[in-house]
């Protein structure tokens, strides 16, 4: 289970202090980029790498944990839509970047990747605030 050449398994990845909630099959943190405000990212706990890998119960829990943090998302910051990837190209657990896109999006139109930014580094109190609202968040969506 614990692969000690995984960044994820390590705890080295995302970083522990964005981190937000453990739903159950999933872990929820704050993307490190926040250039879009709430980037956030949703990592399978364990290795899988499609959807298909997993059993049919664990891909429905796994959807509702999404859900959970989308709904939160749209939420706490009044997103316009939400946008979700699923990636696991770079190591071995699935994992959705839950995007929301606001009102003041620089590119409503683009998927987030096409749109050129330096990245938004969050930290200290701004990144505390952050996680904790969508702590909240959670805990009053669910
Ligand atoms: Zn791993």
């Amino acid at each position: 289970m614990s692969d000690p050449t995984c960044k994820a398994c390590q705890g080295s990845w995302p970083s522990v202090d964005h981190f937000i909630a453990d739903l159950g099959l999933s872990k929820v943190y704050l993307h490190d980029d926040q250039f879009f405000p709430g980037w956030t990212v949703v990592v399978f706990t364990r290795h899988a790498t499609e959807l298909f890998h997993l059993a049919p119960t664990e891909r429905i829990q796994l959807m509702e944990e999404v859900n959970l943090v989308a709904k939160t998302l749209s939420q706490v910051f009044k997103a316009k839509k939400i946008n979700y990837e699923l990636l696991g190209n770079q190591l071995p657990h699935i994992h959705w970047h839950v995007i929301p896109r606001l009102a003041s999006d620089p590119a409503p139109l683009e998927p987030v990747w096409r749109v050129q930014h330096e990245p938004l580094l969050c930290s200290g109190l701004d990144l505390q605030s952050r996680v904790q609202r969508l702590q909240q968040g959670i805990q009053h969506a669910r």
